[in-house]
């Protein structure tokens, strides 16, 4: 035990940690402001945990010990803040951990639109100005059966963009049971209100009847609007007016039928044993007029909002100044084309875009999968660590199928045997390099191989193995 002031005196000044950096070639090489106010902050730090006696003891602060955690600490400083992470959680579509995966023909396509001149807006048969969405529009006509189309940033762009064109100032009826919260801060009501539409809730919470709507039309409703409700689902005693009902009663009143699909496929996910969400192509033939859907979602693309439906509809949107705002970049485009190319054969599809892969994972391959993983964290971690592998769940994620499990088979780690908690395991994966995100479920730090990528399990082993044997 020492007195603060005695401790301070053991402080390296920023000179001699400064020198010390400099010796290592790779720090050496960091910018030097970037370098100096590192080590700054890391000292700055030291001084703090003395101050508040956290630091009590002048061994913390010899330069044996101090000396590799600052250059561990600016390395860090030094590296990109955005960065690649392991995803173990089982979760497919993670929003905080970046969506969808993209597939090898998508990537290649981001690489070319990035090196190269491209035809974005031009029109190689007539020499002249061409629309970025030419790219795409065709595509998405022959997979879903709509006659036009246009994509946006995201969903939330492409439904404020549909409400403000369609439905500005005027009223849109939607049933109270689909006011969703999606998370982040999109609200539906929220950004309806932004749209300068003007919402009007018809319904309970648990149910709406064909009646309510139609008691709720006067001469100021522009449409009725139907959201998928992504994230949760209403149980027990309900009612859901459905879309060939709300087509009927917009029908006989001459209004669209929106709908707001939220993570929207065009993939029919019953042919792998996942029911309940019906492809775009169904919705549309049902009588929707216009649909948005995300590109990022179990659409398995890139980021965008992709709305589409009857052209009558879809060339105002088109035209609406507010959509110049909303544009997509070529990235994107390029991203998004290379993936709709890929539904063109269903197979296919599901062979190449990791999200659906991901998906379509039979049982036998997770246990397989898991079995890989385990073998080789016992053979990597030793005996102190008790690797065993459990039934469990994953879940699809992104606001599609809520509240639906997809069974696998996590690898568990018990750690307790060499004085390591799953809460502590959990903080180390954080810090490494890449982190590593998995769960915790009854006391035990969980792995799922659903979301692993088959090349990423020795990067995963190496990843624990430092975590746990530091
Ligand atoms: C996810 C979701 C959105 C938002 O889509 P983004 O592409 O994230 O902007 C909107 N509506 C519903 C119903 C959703 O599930």
């Amino acid at each position: 035990m020492s007195t603060p002031a005695a401790l301070f005196r053991h402080l390296p000044s920023t000179d001699a940690a400064l020198q010390y950096l400099e010796a290592d070639p790779l720090l050496a090489a960091l910018p030097r402001d970037l370098r100096k106010d590192a080590a700054t902050a890391f000292l700055d730090m030291l001084r703090a945990a003395i101050k508040d006696g956290r630091i009590d003891n002048a061994a913390h602060l010899a330069d044996a010990v101090l000396f590799p955690q600052l250059a561990a600490f600016v390395r860090r400083a030094g590296q990109p803040h955005f960065c690649r992470v392991l995803n173990a959680t089982g979760v497919v579509v993670h929003t905080n951990l970046g969506r969808s995966l993209l597939a090898e023909e998508a990537i290649q396509a981001v690489t070319q639109a990035n090196r190269y001149y491209s035809n974005l807006e031009f029109d190689l048969d007539s020499g002249e100005r061409g629309s970025r969405y030419s790219h795409v529009e065709a595509l998405i006509c022959r997979l879903t059966g709509a006659e036009a189309a246009l994509v946006v940033n995201n969903n939330a762009a492409a439904v404020l963009l549909m409400l403000a064109t369609l439905c500005q100032g005027q009223e849109v009826i939607v049933s109270r049971g689909q006011l969703v919260e999606i998370g982040g801060s999109f609200r539906i009501p929220d950004v309806m209100a932004r749209s300068g539409a003007i919402l009007k809730e018809v319904g309970a919470t648990n149910r709406t009847h064909p009646r309510d709507y139609e008691n709720a039309i006067t001469d100021q409703t522009a449409a009725l609007l139907k959201v998928h409700t992504s994230n949760f689902r209403i149980i027990g005693f309900t009612r859901e007016v459905s879309l060939a009902e709300l087509r009927e009663i917009g029908g006989r009143h001459g209004l669209p039928v929106l709908e707001d699909l939220g993570s929207g496929t065009f993939f029919d996910f019953s042919t792998i044993g996942l029911h309940g969400e019906p492809t775009v192509r169904e919705v549309l033939a049902q009588g929707a007029d216009v649909v948005t859907c995300s590109g990022d979602k179990v659409l398995g693309g890139p980021q965008a909002g992709i709305i589409m439906g009857r052209k009558q509809f879809i060339d105002p949107i088109k035209k609406n100044p507010l959509n110049r705002a909303l544009r997509i970049d070529k990235m994107t485009l390029a991203a998004l084309e290379a993936t709709l190319r890929l539904y063109l054969d269903p197979a296919q599809a599901r062979e190449r875009i990791p999200t659906l892969r991901m998906l379509a994972m039979t049982h036998e391959a997770l246990r397989q999968k898991a079995g890989r993983l385990a073998r080789r964290l016992r053979k990597e971690l030793g005996a102190g660590v008790r690797v065993s592998t459990c039934p469990g769940a994953s879940r699809v994620g992104g606001g599609a199928f809520p509240e639906r499990d997809l069974p696998t088979t996590l690898v568990e780690l018990d750690t307790t045997g060499m004085g390591l908690s799953p809460d502590e395991l959990q903080r180390r994966l954080l810090e490494s390099d890449p982190p590593l995100v998995g769960r915790i479920e009854r006391n035990r730090f969980c792995l799922d191989p659903r979301t692993l990528l088959d090349e990423e399990l020795p990067l995963a082993t190496t990843v624990l193995r430092s975590a746990i044997i530091s």
